[in-house]
């Protein structure tokens, strides 16, 4: 066995400074010497500021103080998304996180609302989440510190600065002994059987390392220019393929979700932070120009804007092998999925999660590899089928690009989860998925698909028992949200910016 005794990470955006944490966190300096490249002339992509609950477990398995987090990223609080006008001009619904429903014995939650919908119960199912209830009342408090409570069930992420996060994270890695280089990669060098052995950097300086991690964003220095592994795309499925972001002034309270409403040619999000808020529209550029955009943009914005408008593009897809030899892509360079449900920096996480379970030695076995490609390559195409259904069950036909949406071809997997949902509300629901249950049913069910029949099985209960205990559990969750703080009483008292 030759243990790896350096790695190299290219890049110090989100995924650089993740991967760098991450990793001086599981080995000691003594163990594994990390260095980072990255170069300020080339920045950072500086979008990514909404994240799912998983980030908030990984900001405290590294053992940060997570008021500390918040205060110095100038963080708030993400119960959900809200996403106004996806099923038809008009319409809203919120995809919140945690719980959705209580406990029927052995009945889902789900089958005996369906049952109670069907004799004529008027409850909205989000009126059982309650992510969703402190969203509509603008409320904020950690469900663990409400244990036994209706508000248990919650969870949250959060919505930050990601240039700040790269700060913080840069500082916590200094403290554990990574090597931060400055300077831009010029060139990679390989040894003879296609491994990289070292980079170059402009002021002539060369980085070896026995194994390298490709964080250099989209443009994919080591794994596609050096290693020549292409990318696969999935315009067909996904068919924005640019974005324009913009930051704005905070105007108001900061809500505790973030806004993704549909567009004409695409969708806008709206990301508020302590400090400001982060805005942007994602496009079709097939249906939109840039002009255009921009222009729309700053139409639906409501703060002042603080910064030029900047266009970005890019093409969903996933890159062929994301780990190749001894090199590991990560990030944008790995892939991408537009940040609809806010999965880019959860994928992150994942990948070097997975990383860890199989930790190579120098010799990057093939086998190891391969199962490393294809769990990654589940996981990238589980969301891109999840982001799909937010378009493919669209109403819109108001425009050329929602016409489209509506009609497009969409993947075999998702068609067939489509139709057995239609039919009894069942969902096919993998070992490790990242979208559970509750978040299938409120997209379903906010883009008003409600399955023709509900589970016969449910009529074993008792439809004046389903609604007296659908009554005192919708009644219990909005009596505690009613007393919680606001979100931003919440953070002003808890987790001020710096
Ligand atoms: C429009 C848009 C919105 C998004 N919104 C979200 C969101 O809400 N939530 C979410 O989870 N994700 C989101 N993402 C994805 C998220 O931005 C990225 O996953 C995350 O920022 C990680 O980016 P990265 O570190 O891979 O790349 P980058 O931030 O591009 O970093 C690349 C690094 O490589 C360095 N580099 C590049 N070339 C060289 C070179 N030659 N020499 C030296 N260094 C080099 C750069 O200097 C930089 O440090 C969004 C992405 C886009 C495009």
């Amino acid at each position: 066995m030759k243990p790896i005794k350096k790695i190299v990470i290219a890049g110090g955006g989100t995924s650089g400074w993740l991967a760098a944490s991450i990793l001086s966190h599981q080995f000691s300096r003594e163990q594994l010497e990390i260095e980072l490249v990255e170069s300020e002339q080339i920045g950072t992509i500086g979008v990514g500021e909404s994240t799912i609950p998983p980030f908030v477990g990984l900001i405290n398995n590294l053992g940060i103080n997570e008021k500390d987090f918040i205060k110095s990223v100038h963080g708030t609080f993400k119960v959900g998304i809200e996403f106004p006008d996806w099923s038809n001009k008009g319409d809203s619904y919120f995809h919140p996180f945690g719980s959705l429903g209580i406990k029927f014995g052995v009945h889902e939650f789900y089958q005996a609302w369906l049952k109670a919908k069907y004799e004529g119960n008027d409850s909205e199912l989000q009126s059982f989440s309650p992510c969703n209830v402190m969203a509509k009342s603008n409320k904020f408090f950690p469900p663990q510190q409400a244990k036994n409570s209706p508000l248990s069930g919650a969870s949250y992420a959060l919505h930050v600065d990601a240039s700040l996060v790269a700060k913080y994270l840069n500082q916590y890695c200094n403290d554990k002994g990574v090597v931060r280089t400055e300077g831009k990669i010029v060139h990679v060098q390989n040894h003879e059987d296609g491994r990289i052995s070292s980079l170059k950097l402009d002021s002539g300086k060369e980085i070896t390392g026995d194994f390298f991690i490709d964080c250099t964003g989209f443009s994919a220095l080591l794994i596609e220019k050096n290693m020549g592994i292409e990318y696969e795309d999935w315009l067909d499925y996904l068919p924005c393929d640019k974005a324009v972001a913009v930051q704005t002034k905070c105007s108001g309270e900061a809500l505790p979700y973030t806004v993704s409403t549909a567009r004409d040619h695409g969708w806008s999000w709206r990301i508020p932070l302590q400090h400001r808020v982060g805005n942007g529209y994602v496009y079709s550029s097939k249906h939109c120009s840039d002009e255009e955009a921009k222009k729309q943009l700053l139409e639906f914005i409501d703060g002042e804007p603080i910064t030029e408008p900047v266009v970005i593009p890019f093409k969903a897809g996933i890159r062929k092998s994301i780990w190749n030899k001894n090199c590991l892509s990560l990030g944008l360079s790995s892939g991408f999925i537009e940040p609809l449900e806010a999965t880019a920096i959860h994928l992150v996480q994942r990948s070097i999660d997975l990383f860890l379970k199989y930790y190579p030695d120098q010799e990057c076995e093939p086998t190891h590899i391969e199962e490393y490609n294809r769990r990654m390559r589940m996981d990238y195409e589980e969301i891109r089928d999840f982001i799909v259904l937010h378009y493919c069950l669209t109403n819109r036909e108001d425009t050329e690009f929602w016409k489209h949406c509506k009609t497009m071809d969409i993947p075999q997997g998702l068609k067939e989860r489509i139709e057995l949902f239609k039919s009894h509300g069942n969902l096919r629901e993998g070992i490790d998925e990242l979208f559970r249950a509750p978040s299938w049913q409120s997209v379903f069910e906010g883009m008003n698909v409600r399955p023709q029949k509900y589970c016969p099985r449910v009529n074993n209960l008792d439809s004046e028992m389903i609604n007296k205990v659908l009554n005192e559990a919708k009644e219990s969750i909005q009596k505690v949200v009613d007393q919680l703080p606001t979100h931003q009483e919440f953070l002003d008292k808890n987790c001020k910016a710096n």
